[in-house]
């Protein structure tokens, strides 16, 4: 076993130059843990909030949420896993940006072989956000209407993929033609470029006859809210899982009584795995759709490990379409 895993630690907060490749050691797992080798690590928006310090961490922290590997050793108590499962996870504690480390079990699924280590990399946080975004937080029927921003991202295309295996519509919102043309190729039914049209709930209400959408899924956060608002129908649901823009100022209760009885939530992926049964269910149901066909993983980019920044400056840059995947 080596005693050391390359690791990405932050000391301070700022800008990509922040993040360090170190070595640093590698225990056995305890109670409750698992120790997971690493073929492929997921990058995600909230690296980015936990760097810039916009999600502050108690310093000096390791980062990264996702990853897919190999099961090395497992602690007294677990039985869901053991040595030489494949495995993934998406969301616990911080530190995947690793070639391995010791983590909490809970959050840890075995990986059926049908799904490949990049492919899992991939999905795991982004699409279990998509599994509770469509399953956990309104109940959304075959046949309405989401209005969808940044549906060329991570989050985005296994979204618009989710929504077409369900007969849900979406109406895409993303940065440029051909960001637009790929949300439409994976389920989108129509597409709305914000560099060519400045007022997204005009063209909203245009698409939708007058009447507004049915839900809003809006990851990009302070620039987009107001819009968002503006582009549901009288009692539809507002679902702001993500600030790519910068975060939301505080909401003014009346917005949503004048616009109609509007609802609103502010959701995050944490709440709904914290729970390792329902972790584990969740899961599922996206291996599910993964292994149907229904869904597919995007990976857009691929970095090694030590190009950990350029892959962060390209996320920022909007430069980047699907999944982002770091190779240890
Ligand atoms: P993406 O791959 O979607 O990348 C972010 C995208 O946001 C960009 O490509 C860009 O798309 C759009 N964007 C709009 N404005 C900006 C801006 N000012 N700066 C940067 N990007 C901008 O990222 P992820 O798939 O990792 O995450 C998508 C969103 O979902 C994030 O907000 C993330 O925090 C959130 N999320 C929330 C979770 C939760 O539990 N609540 C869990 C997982 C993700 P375009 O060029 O098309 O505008």
């Amino acid at each position: 076993m080596t005693a050391t895993a390359r690791t990405v630690v932050i000391r301070q907060h700022g800008g990509p130059e922040v993040m360090m490749l170190e070595d640093r050691p590698l225990g056995e797992p305890g109670p409750g843990e698992v120790r997971i080798r690493h073929h492929a690590v997921g990058l995600n928006f909230i690296d980015v909030y936990q760097r810039s310090g916009l999600y502050a961490m108690p310093l000096p922290a390791a980062l990264g949420q996702e990853g897919a590997g190999i099961v090395e050793a497992v602690g007294e108590g677990v039985t869901h896993l053991k040595a030489g499962d494949r495995a993934a996870y998406g969301g616990g504690p911080s530190g995947a940006y690793a070639e391995a480390r010791v983590m909490p079990a809970g959050a840890v699924v075995p990986l059926p072989e049908g799904i490949a280590f990049e492919d899992a990399a991939a999905i795991m946080l982004k699409g279990l956000t998509v599994q509770f975004l469509f399953r956990r937080t309104v109940p959304i029927a075959s046949g309405d209407t989401v209005l969808l921003h940044a549906a060329a991202g991570g989050v985005g295309l296994l979204a618009c993929q989710w929504a077409r295996s369900e007969g849900i519509r979406v109406i895409a919102v993303a940065g440029g033609p051909e960001k637009c043309a790929r949300a439409l190729e994976h389920g989108a039914i129509h597409a709305i470029d914000t560099r060519a049209v400045p007022d997204i709930a005009a063209e909203v209400r245009r698409l939708t006859g007058g009447r507004g959408v049915d839900v809003v899924m809006d990851g990009v956060g302070r620039d987009t809210f107001e819009a968002s608002l503006d582009s549901l129908r009288p009692l539809g649901m507002m679902i702001s899982f993500g600030n790519a823009s910068g975060k939301v100022p505080p909401v003014d209760l009346m917005a949503l009584a004048s616009r109609g009885s509007l609802k609103i939530t502010r959701p995050t992926l944490f709440t709904h795995i914290a729970d390792p049964e329902a972790c584990r269910a969740m899961a599922a149901d996206l291996f599910g759709k993964v292994v149907a066909g229904e869904v597919t993983a995007q990976v857009g980019q691929r970095f090694r490990l030590d190009e950990v920044a350029e892959a962060h400056r390209a996320l920022e840059a909007r430069e980047t379409t699907g999944s982002t995947v770091l190779i240890p």
